[in-house]
């Protein structure tokens, strides 16, 4: 490789400009003739080099240029390179730092790199390529500093959701500022809490269960309570991620987003009070139409022409099928505010799917379907509402059977959930696992989460030319899962089936 003798007989302007790009970097000699060759060597590169021929000229450059790179020779007269760099550190400390020269003064250049006033050392005679290379890499070290630093500002300036770097124990490393404020700790404050003390994880086995979770899945998701420095609490939506980790040998960090869902709450809480109102509100007029309706198609007020009866005929459908949306409705809402207590009692869940089954025998033969249950023997008993987890079941494979062609197949299962890794967390209780099984027409990805949505139907479903059918099934089927404790999910491919699943927990007599 040929080696730059860096002499060259010009003497330089020293603040010429080789325009390249957007990048530049400033070299400071006291000797023009390396300027000189420097200028020569990097001219093809793709920064801007800019030079100066002493240190307060380098200075005087900073003051009005953007450098990203500065390379200095250590022994200059008036201010040395060391000097110089220590002053570029504390005015610019964006600027990456480099030592071009041969071996100088060891333990004072020791020092400025332990210090971390230098990035690189490079000691002359060296190669053309080794110098560009080390250029190169000194540019993409700023940029790499300019990129953590703008995520550092993004995280910080974060203004609709809460970060927090945490340990897996919920010890709190760093937090952005929504967070300092909205649990109103200043400053370091925030570092001397704990996730424990600042969220009720109570629900979900505290904190540990859900650490363990997050060390399990990756992840976690999760609405809980949060408390406040003045022990105000109030709702928030949380994701726990674990964090990529580069070494095993240190403790992985978990990051965590928070969302005050406060205004959310209110606004579903509005919503479905005034559904509960509405609908009760409706309940006695309805009742009151039906009913005279049914007095004069019965003809107990007189005789009804045939255009009468057929026009009456079609309101009484039609306040039937409002009858029954609005005891959904009432029934939904005050499922979900909790104002109707479930029947928890031990119950056998092999009996409840037998007389599922039994319910549909006739509808399944009448469309080719077959119907199957596979229950595991271990499982039986379960403490829960026998009616409402009957109704969760009818509803699922009610449509099931309404979603599989003739030919097709229907299963329900019950089994205990087999968690991989049950022996390394013992923590975490298994849960009663039922699932409904189809070879139907599937649901298309897009829609699969939103189906336990109130009101939501797939645009091209049979179910929308139901006229019994709100969308009001699968979200009723939600809150009642829920409300025992449960999880239901979908999982399902178009063209080949569905297959909805729920959780119970286990019935404490059982474990
Ligand atoms: P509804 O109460 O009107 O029966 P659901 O809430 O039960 O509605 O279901 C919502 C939508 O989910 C339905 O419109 C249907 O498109 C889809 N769906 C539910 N179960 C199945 C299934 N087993 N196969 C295919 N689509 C389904």
């Amino acid at each position: 490789m040929m080696r730059e003798p860096w002499t060259l007989k010009n003497s330089l302007n020293s603040e010429e400009v080789i325009k390249m790009e957007t990048h530049t970097v400033l070299f400071v000699d006291d000797e023009p003739n390396i300027l000189n060759s420097l200028r020569r060597l990097l001219r093809k590169e793709p920064y801007e080099s800019i030079f100066a021929q002493s240190a307060q000229e380098a200075l005087n450059i900073l003051d009005t240029r953007d450098v990203q790179v500065i390379v200095t020779d250590l022994n200059m007269p008036e201010m040395d390179g060391l000097t110089l760099l220590t002053r570029v550190q504390q005015k610019y400390p964006d600027v990456i730092r480099l030592v071009l020269s041969g071996l100088g003064d060891q333990e004072s250049i020791l020092e400025a790199v332990n210090r971390g006033d230098i990035y690189r050392y490079i000691i002359k005679p060296c190669t053309d390529m080794d110098l560009k290379v080390i250029i190169k890499q000194s540019i993409e070290k700023y940029k790499e500093q300019m990129r953590l630093r703008l995520l550092a500002n993004l995280i910080e300036n974060a203004s609709y959701v809460m970060i927090f770097i945490i340990k897996p124990d919920g010890r709190i490393v760093e937090c952005n500022a929504l967070a300092r404020t909205t649990f109103r700790y200043e400053g370091d404050e925030m570092r001397l809490q704990n996730m424990r003390a600042l969220f009720r994880c109570e629900a979900y086995g505290g904190w540990d269960t859900l650490s363990t979770l997050v060390k399990r899945d990756s992840h976690w998701r999760g609405e809980l309570s949060a408390i406040d420095k003045n022990g105000v609490e109030f709702p928030v939506d949380m994701v726990v991620n674990r964090s990529e980790k580069q070494r095993t040998d240190i403790e992985e960090n978990l990051i965590c987003f928070v969302r005050d869902v406060t205004k959310e709450k209110e606004i579903e809480y509005m919503k479905s009070e005034f559904i509960s109102l509405a609908s009760h509100e409706m309940r006695t007029p309805l009742t009151s139409i039906k009913n005279s309706i049914d007095i004069i198609l019965n003809k107990k007020v007189g005789e009804i022409n045939n255009a009468q009866e057929k026009f009456l005929s079609m309101a009484d459908r039609n306040i039937e099928r409002l009858t029954i949306m609005t005891n959904m409705l009432l029934d939904l809402s005050q499922l979900e505010e909790g104002s109707i207590d479930l029947n928890r009692f031990e119950m056998n869940l092999k009996d409840c799917i037998d007389n599922v089954c039994k319910k549909f025998q006739s509808r399944v033969s009448e469309k080719s379907i077959t119907l199957e249950a596979n229950i595991d023997a271990n499982i039986c008993l379960v403490r829960a509402d026998e009616a409402r987890i009957g109704e969760v079941l009818t509803h699922l494979v009610d449509n099931s059977i309404k979603f599989t062609n003739p030919n097709g197949n229907v299963t329900i299962s019950a089994c205990q959930r087999k968690e991989e890794s049950r022996k390394t967390y013992k923590n975490i209780k298994d849960d009663i696992e039922v699932s409904v099984s189809d070879t139907g027409i599937g649901i298309p990805r897009k829609h699969i989460e939103y189906i336990f949505d109130k009101f939501y139907q797939v645009e091209s479903s049979l179910s929308r030319q139901d006229r019994s059918c709100w969308g009001l099934g699968l979200a009723k089927c939600k809150v009642i899962v829920h409300a025992h404790g449960g999880k239901i999910w979908c999982e399902s491919t178009e063209g080949k089936g569905s297959t909805f699943r729920f959780t119970l927990p286990q019935s404490e007599e059982e474990t």
